[in-house]
């Protein structure tokens, strides 16, 4: 069986969330003697594209409304990734040195237009095409509706939900930026009076996954205007959790971290690691450290945290350190605690991947009091770097993280968003990590669950079967 992910992410290549991780992971697993995987992706002029070369396979011209666009498909020369990435690039649209900006609706129309374009000239087309959020959620809408994609009605295709609150919204005077179809069927576009590929996309699609069960279920009061839709649509919902790979996720083997470690020598890894970063952001070593990576938006509560550290780190026995970047005020309001919590509090405003990886690996704890969370990795990742996740049980928090009040608990929970939920959850894990023995047992239990992909990937495979 062979499936074409259509995404306007991949890690490593283009990463602004969960999604490049999804994607780039997912097919590794996809291909096997029973099914083959590959991925579409835009061609940005971003790091991964300026120190790699490419191949152009395919060269034509994609229309949009009433202009015409050059478009080549380009192919990666060396074979560093496991699986095929083709990237689309459309000169004078896509190739920007950022992945997302204002001006998306051209550019990722032209990107799916071109992606499906291509593909007509396949001569032998996919099993089965997966589009991955609102960027791609125009295509299941054109192979159902656009004349010139008839040849591939009869071809499943799957929506994955990563984040239902984008959704890519534009109005209905740019239709004629979509390719000719049946004008009867416009209403499969419209949401609330615009066009909406995401809702578009849940229509149209054959089956639509989120990326946790939870999140499937909380979809239905709460998603951001879809809300009805996705509760008439749920007979094709289903919500399949993600996994981490495991292969870039290995505190073993992981480069970018300080000193590898596994079960055996968690210990003296977890203290080597932490020892570099409290040394780098002047924080002392003995003191339980919590962590936050992630965007500074409301969806992950971040705009909570001004207030909540600044209560937490009364407890003059604490450390905070923050990666992240987001939302001016939430930055602006955390900026003084660094001067205010002086070698207790310290923060890298900013996105950076090593650094990430280094944080999971020398942290204590790992905060996640999002509002919103559809399946969420990072706790994942904490788990696998013998991480403690202090999370809001939400989405896929929920799924995946215990409270060490129950049975075999090994993480934190707390009920809601709010700053006197996330100081008591610190407080908790300040008296965690009292108890030595406990704590050092739990980290050491973590570091056994399997969130890796084997599970879930069989889950898609298991969905492709079903409507193939
Ligand atoms: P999102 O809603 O942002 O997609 P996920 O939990 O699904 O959240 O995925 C977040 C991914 O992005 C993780 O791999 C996390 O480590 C990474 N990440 C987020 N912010 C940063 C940052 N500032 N620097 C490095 N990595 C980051």
């Amino acid at each position: 069986m062979n499936i074409i992910h259509i995404s306007a992410e991949c890690y490593p290549i283009a990463k602004v969330g969960g999604l490049a991780d999804v994607v780039g992971a997912l097919p590794k697993y996809q291909n096997n003697a029973e099914t083959s995987s590959q991925v579409i992706m835009p061609f940005y002029d971003v790091k991964f594209t300026k120190e790699n070369t490419f191949t152009p396979i395919f060269e034509s011209e994609l229309t949009l409304g009433e202009q015409t666009h050059k478009f080549n498909i380009l192919k990666l020369e060396k074979d560093i990734l496991d699986f095929d990435v083709f990237f689309v690039d459309v000169p004078d649209l896509v190739f920007k040195d950022y992945v997302y900006s204002f001006d998306d609706t051209d550019r990722f129309l032209a990107f799916q237009i071109a992606a499906l374009d291509w593909m007509l000239t396949w001569e032998k087309y996919p099993d089965i095409i997966h589009c991955h959020d609102h960027h791609t959620g125009l295509v299941p809408f054109m192979l159902q509706e656009s004349f010139k994609y008839e040849p591939f009605r009869k071809i499943p295709n799957i929506l994955t939900i990563h984040n239902a609150q984008y959704q890519g919204w534009f109005s209905h005077d740019n239709v004629n930026l979509i390719p000719a179809f049946n004008f009867d069927n416009v209403g499969l576009l419209d949401w609330g009076g615009q066009i909406n590929p995401l809702a578009a996309a849940i229509k149209c699609a054959w089956r639509v996954t989120t990326v946790s069960p939870s999140y499937m279920e909380e979809l239905k009061t709460n998603a951001n205007g879809l809300e009805s839709l996705l509760s008439g649509e749920s007979t094709k919902c289903i919500g399949i959790l993600n996994g981490i790979d495991w292969k870039v996720w290995d505190p073993e083997t992981d480069n970018y971290i300080v000193k590898n470690f596994n079960q055996k020598t968690i210990v003296s890894g977890k203290k080597a690691n932490k020892k570099a970063l409290c040394d780098a952001f002047n924080l002392d070593i003995s003191k339980p450290l919590f962590a936050f990576i992630g965007r500074l938006v409301g969806e992950k509560g971040s705009d909570l945290f001004p207030e909540a550290f600044r209560i937490a780190l009364q407890n003059p026995n604490i450390s905070i350190l923050l990666l992240g970047s987001g939302h001016t005020e939430t930055e602006e309001q955390l900026e003084p605690l660094t001067e205010d919590f002086k070698g207790q509090y310290n923060a890298f405003i900013g996105y950076d991947e090593k650094l990430s990886h280094n944080i999971y690996a020398g942290a204590d704890f790992l905060l996640m009091p999002s509002r919103v969370e559809p399946c969420g990795l990072n706790q994942m990742y904490a788990l696998r770097y013998g991480t403690i996740p202090i999370v809001r049980s939400i989405g896929g928090l929920k799924d995946t993280v215990r409270d060490i009040s129950e049975d075999d608990g090994f993480g934190i929970c707390h009920e809601h968003a709010n700053v006197n939920d996330i100081t008591n959850a610190i407080a908790r894990g300040a008296e965690l990590y009292e108890n030595q023995t406990k704590f050092k047992a739990i980290r050491k239990q973590i570091m056994k669950i399997d969130n890796s992909w084997g599970a879930s990937a069989k889950q898609y495979i298991n969905l492709y079967k079903s409507i193939n």
